[in-house]
């Protein structure tokens, strides 16, 4: 029989447990799991359910989490583990996050770094919430460095601080999947999530450890105050992040519980608008087919980087210069 992994970030309490790898922090009594039932407390110790399964795995251009500014062009070979911390009444990817009932394929690290070898230039833990899988994640991780594989992940950033620390020793770059711009109402209604204000502690951790940092921002008109709460997100990243973050503002489509009309692009180009104001100068639309997938240079304008969907057709840049005005361009190249 497989052994099981004992889970990082848990206190015993009692014969109950207490998971300190997101704000949840939940008791977990005997037998039963966390919010997210891939922690299970089996006799006064919690348990990892989902360390070596692998629920879904696929090729991928890098620019589809989206990273815009990290390894363009590149393939990822991207994985998940089943399960999230949160409960989007919006999520597109339900039936592994919300409604699995199979934990995944038995596959071990060693197996992972392989497969990442032949396919892909690094790997990508995405799809559904990493962090609750960062046990399997961390010896993935180890092996892919050694490897010269990159390590990214396409987070909720509902970690407590302690768990990104961990996980910022090993990865390259993350980007942190934002809902209505960490409006709280928002995130309780939508999201189900208490405490989301811990998120943006998680984004300044990551940065403070030099891991490359994308935000994407999933915008429902229909919650919160949108045109005030994106200000005070393009305000709160250009403060604290600065003025190069790349920042992709999703549109919103029907999915899974939410049945509301998609976000409307006159509203996601007021975004743009709202972010340009407030000094932020690699902006982006995500789900909406045009220029706005493209980068232009900060200085002078001119088209760096063409892409179509998630494809990259043109490259118009020299070591990370931009070749018309020499301005350096925030992005990592392989
Ligand atoms: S990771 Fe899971 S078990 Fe731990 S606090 Fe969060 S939801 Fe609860
Ligand atoms: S955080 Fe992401 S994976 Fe989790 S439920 Fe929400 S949309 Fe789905």
């Amino acid at each position: 029989m497989r052994k099981m992994k004992e889970a990082l970030f848990y206190k015993k309490k009692n014969t109950k447990v207490q998971c300190f790898l997101c704000p949840r922090n939940c008791v977990i009594t005997n037998n039963a799991t966390g919010f997210c039932r891939v922690r299970k407390n089996i006799e006064g110790k919690l348990y990892s359910l989902s360390y070596g399964r692998v629920i879904s795995a696929a090729i991928d251009p890098i620019e589809k989490k989206p990273f815009y500014h990290f390894a363009p062009a590149s393939i990822a070979f991207s994985i998940a583990g089943a399960g999230c911390n949160l409960s989007c009444d919006f999520c597109c990817n339900f039936e592994i996050s919300q409604e699995w009932s199979y934990l995944g394929e038995q596959i071990t690290a060693e197996e992972i770094v392989s497969k990442a070898k032949r396919l892909a230039h690094g790997i990508s833990y995405t799809y559904t919430e990493p962090s609750i899988w960062i046990e399997f994640i961390l010896d993935i991780a180890k092996l892919a460095k050694k490897e010269k594989l990159y390590n990214t992940m396409v987070t909720n950033g509902y970690t407590s601080v302690e768990a990104v620390k961990e996980l910022s020793k090993y990865m390259d770059a993350v980007v942190i999947d934002l809902k209505n711009s960490g409006n709280k109402e928002a995130y309780l209604k939508l999201s189900h999530a208490p405490y989301s204000e811990k998120i943006f502690d998680a984004i300044l951790e990551y940065a403070k450890n030099k891991v490359w940092v994308e935000i994407t921002n999933l915008i429902v008109t229909q919650y919160g105050e949108c045109e005030k709460d994106v200000r005070n997100f393009c305000k709160w990243t250009y403060e604290n992040l600065g003025e190069f973050t790349p920042v992709h503002f999703l549109r919103y489509f029907p999915s899974y519980k939410l049945n509301l009309p998609p976000t409307p692009i006159k509203f996601l180009e007021k975004c743009i608008t709202i972010a340009k104001e407030e000094g932020l100068k690699y902006v982006y639309l995500g789900n909406v087919l045009g220029s706005y997938e493209n980068t232009y240079c900060h200085e002078c304008g001119k088209l760096l980087i063409e892409r179509k969907g998630f494809y990259v057709t043109k490259i118009n840049l020299k070591n990370s210069l931009c070749p018309y005005c020499g301005a350096k361009i925030p992005i990592e190249f392989l």
